[in-house]
């Protein structure tokens, strides 16, 4: 497309033939959250860019890096398009005092928004569902959010994923394990790469989540948090653990999962995959119990995690489960204008019915339309000439098996069909 304008680096257009994939999650999701009692929240795609700043942390790759952050002329404020959805859902259940009373389960859906280096798996705008249970001091919320994740898997044909638990402790323990780790990497110093180096003193958690592959020795034998954990905390790990061991689930203890994010405490869980290369984590979240009044609000608990849609819909294509592109029922192929007449007739008729059903529209021979009806995927044919149109009937046609034609009564149709 020479000088054509085209789409953004990292933003994917979702074509009809991929689409009808998106569908059928989304409808998984809205029945898989239903059935959990998670109601849906919306909220705007732009924000206030202190909302991030304030709640994802100065000191962190989105904030720092990924942001699309821009100055809306008309009035000087700074927005940013959402980079993830936890800190926009808790702004809105403070504004709107949700958590007045009673607890909420939450769930959002819909496009997120960083600036990072496209690959597969991995985009600048990309999809995400995120389940938030605010108002809940767990573990048994945490716990749940964790077994209903493995049930989705299950609804998806989605096999092979792997839990990994971890813990991140109360404030004082991170803020020993702080500086404990300061300690630590400053003596390796002249082996840090530039964004650890300035991470050092400033946020060195962060650290510990670097993809450098250069720094993982330095990483692996650094102080591990665990072992500077709170005793609360600790009460809290194991109860959570018993709870998924009690219900099934496999997990892993990662004593080095460092969300991407500075709002999480206590549980953190990723569910990871082999088959996507790199970009492994489909799903991820923790406990966030500081995050409400860091924002503004009055002091509450609450627990999420947020799934990448693209990274779990390349799975359900890998995993060669059928998932076929939905195809009408009818095809309405007529020729002549009374037949024309009574086709609009018998196609809204059918609709009403329920039947999937496309009318013809433009001119072409017998033949041709019939090759449409045919590209379409339709089960049937409803074939209409003036001579059917006088006799108020139609002949149906089915189109995937050897069965003869037959001319019938509209509502023979219906009844013909739905057997
Ligand atoms: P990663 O380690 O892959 O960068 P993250 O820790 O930044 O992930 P979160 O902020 O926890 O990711 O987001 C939750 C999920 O959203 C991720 O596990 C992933 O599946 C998905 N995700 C995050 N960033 C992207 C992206 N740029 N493109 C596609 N999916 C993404
Ligand atoms: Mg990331």
């Amino acid at each position: 497309m020479g000088n054509g304008i085209k789409a953004i680096r990292g933003m994917n257009d979702i074509l009809p033939s991929e689409s009808y994939l998106w569908i059928h999650f989304e409808q998984t999701i809205h029945q898989w959250l239903s059935a959990y009692g998670y109601r849906n929240i919306r909220t705007p795609i732009v924000e206030q860019t202190d909302l991030f700043i304030r709640s994802i942390g100065e000191v962190t790759d989105i904030v720092e890096k990924e942001m699309y952050t821009f100055i809306d002329h008309l009035n000087n404020d700074s927005l940013t398009l959402r980079p993830e959805g936890t800190a926009s859902c808790v702004r809105a259940v403070i504004e709107h005092n949700l958590l007045y009373g009673s607890p909420q389960r939450l769930y959002y859906s819909g496009p997120m928004f960083r600036h990072e280096r496209p690959q597969k798996g991995r985009y600048r705008q990309f999809h995400q569902v995120g389940v938030e249970a605010l108002g809940y001091a767990g573990p048994d919320i945490d716990a749940e959010l964790i077994v209903m994740c493995a049930r989705l898997w299950d609804l998806l044909g989605i096999s092979g994923l792997r839990l990994e638990i971890g813990t991140l402790g109360d404030a004082q323990s991170r803020a020993l394990h702080r500086t404990r780790l300061i300690k630590y990497f400053e003596r390796y110093r002249d082996d840090l790469d530039e964004d650890s180096l300035r991470r050092l003193h400033t946020n060195p958690l962060r650290i510990l989540d670097s993809k450098n592959p250069q720094m993982q020795n330095i990483i692996a034998d650094a102080p591990r948090l665990i072992d500077d954990l709170d005793e609360a905390s600790c009460a809290h790990f194991e109860a959570l653990q018993q709870i998924l061991q009690a219900q099934g689930i496999d997990f892993e203890i990662n004593v080095r999962l460092v969300r991407g994010l500075d709002y999480y405490n206590r549980t953190v869980f990723e569910w990871v995959t082999d088959q996507l290369g790199a970009q492994g984590t489909v799903c991820a979240g923790g406990r966030y119990d500081g995050l409400i009044e860091q924002v503004g609000g009055k002091s509450a608990p609450a627990c999420g995690f947020a799934m990448g849609v693209e990274r779990l819909l390349a799975l359900m294509q890998d995993s060669g489960q059928p998932i076929t592109q939905p195809a009408p029922d009818i095809y309405i192929v007529h020729q002549g204008q009374q037949a024309a007449r009574y086709a609009w007739k018998c196609a809204e008729f059918l609709r009403g019915e329920g039947m999937d059903v496309i009318l013809h529209c433009g001119e072409g021979s017998f033949k041709s339309q019939m090759k449409k009806a045919d590209a379409t995927g339709a089960s049937y044919a409803v074939i209409i000439g003036d001579e059917e149109a006088e006799a108020q009937e139609v002949t149906l046609k089915p189109l995937r098996e050897a069965v003869e034609q037959a001319r019938v009564k509209l509502t023979a149709v219906t009844e013909l069909l739905r057997k």
